[in-house]
């Protein structure tokens, strides 16, 4: 055996990713995740600190001291981990403690913990659709839903992002159908829109059909609540199953829920593959998003302080002649247009000390390159001005 003649092949690969502007390289941080971090500069250079605009920390809660103290008292309780999965020994009190917990604050039936979101919506189709089901699905839906939708072997149709035209085109076309599914991201990423949730529950009414929505970047962040997509739009009793993610607004470590009617719950507790076959969520985790979820409901004010940065920072933006794209969310597209320009930008917007993120074709269309930024609770007033200063400065300097 030899791997000799496969080093050129993938060699080759890596090749044309860098070739392809699409590499991607790891800044190193030094300190917690938080508004302000420092980052390794590289070349033996000290650490310099930037303020982060680029994190999915929504609530400030990744470094917050109750959080890391409840973490650190579960381990030392529960110890370190669980060696198993949930249906052999892998399941203590406190999963299901959180399960209940996340089920009385999103009003739902029930809920199971995986280990990420992306296991979440590794389980979800596969286990609850089969060939003769349908899954109808947003094109800018994330790769994780794209993933489990490759996984089930139930027919699916793409509809355009948004477009609610053809999702009623999609309804008329699955109506044979077993079982129809319609799966949406609560917040798109790239775009910080939200799910025409309105229009799409008008579509489906009276219309057998299960609603999916994965409220990874909304749980925690829309809604007076925080409870999401559908709190926001008051349409908490229309969506049939929530997948979302403590790795975000909640703290930011790691696992995902599937939350929703308690048949669907039930049966992915049963069958899903991610479940039944990876290890239980460990303890320390548990811990955590439990006292993340706790802080949620003691300090609603962390929401408005996020929603009102938000909104701070998309109006003085604008003001300073950027465009971005129109919404209400804390992801706030700057919409630069020109590939290179938006690729220079950011890194004189980090060479200044301000951490954000271009994003440039294929990961957007082309012409459509940006500079993406997320906004956190956690930001002072402060750091708002500075980020918006140093925009201003270096628009200044390349014209924009
Ligand atoms: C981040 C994200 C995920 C993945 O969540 P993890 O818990 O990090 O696996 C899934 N879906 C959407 C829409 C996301 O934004």
């Amino acid at each position: 055996m030899t791997y000799e003649p496969y080093r050129r092949h993938y060699e080759e690969i890596l090749g044309d990713i860098r070739s392809s502007g699409m590499w991607k390289e790891e800044r190193l941080i030094t300190t917690p995740q938080r508004a302000g971090i420092e980052a390794a500069a590289g070349g033996g250079k000290p650490s310099s600190p930037c303020l982060n605009f680029c994190a999915n920390n929504y609530l400030g809660l990744a470094d917050h001291p109750e959080i890391v103290a409840a973490a650190a008292e579960t381990m030392q309780r529960y110890g370190y981990g669980l060696a198993s999965v949930r249906f052999i020994c892998g399941t203590q009190d406190l999963h299901r403690k959180l399960e209940t917990s996340i089920s009385s604050f999103l009003g739902t039936d029930e809920t199971i913990l995986y280990s990420s979101c992306f296991d979440a919506n590794a389980a979800v189709f596969e286990t609850l659709l089969g060939p003769e089901d349908a899954i109808i699905s947003d094109a800018l839906n994330h790769a994780s839903i794209i993933d489990g939708i490759r996984l089930s072997k139930a027919k699916r149709r793409i509809v355009r992002h948004g477009d609610i035209d053809d999702y009623r085109a999609a309804l008329d076309e699955t109506r044979g159908a077993r079982v129809r599914l319609v799966v949406t991201d609560g917040v798109f990423s790239m775009h910080g829109d939200i799910a025409r949730l309105p229009q799409i529950c008008e579509l489906l009414d009276g219309e057998p059909a299960i609603l999916v929505v994965d409220d990874s970047h909304a749980t925690g962040v829309l809604g007076p609540g925080g409870r999401g997509t559908a709190e926001h739009f008051a349409l908490q009793d229309r969506v049939d199953l929530i997948t979302s993610t403590f790795g975000k607004a909640l703290g930011g470590a790691s696992g995902g829920f599937a939350s929703g009617r308690r048949e669907l719950v039930t049966l992915l507790r049963q069958r899903s593959r991610p479940y039944l076959f990876s290890n239980t969520l460990a303890p320390a985790m548990a811990g955590g998003a439990m006292k993340a979820f706790e802080i949620l409901q003691r300090e609603p004010e962390r929401i408005r302080r996020l929603q009102e940065n938000t909104r701070l920072f998309r109006e003085e933006i604008q003001r300073r002649g950027f465009r971005i794209a129109e919404g209400v969310h804390p992801i706030v597209p700057i919409m630069i247009g020109d590939e290179k320009k938006t690729v220079e930008m950011a890194r004189r917007l980090y060479e200044r000390g301000l951490f954000v993120v271009g994003f440039t074709y294929p990961v957007v269309p082309r012409g459509e390159a940006r500079i993406r930024v997320q906004i956190s609770a956690g930001h002072t007033r402060e750091d708002l001005e500075r980020a918006l200063a140093i925009f201003a400065e270096v628009k200044a300097e390349i014209g924009e």
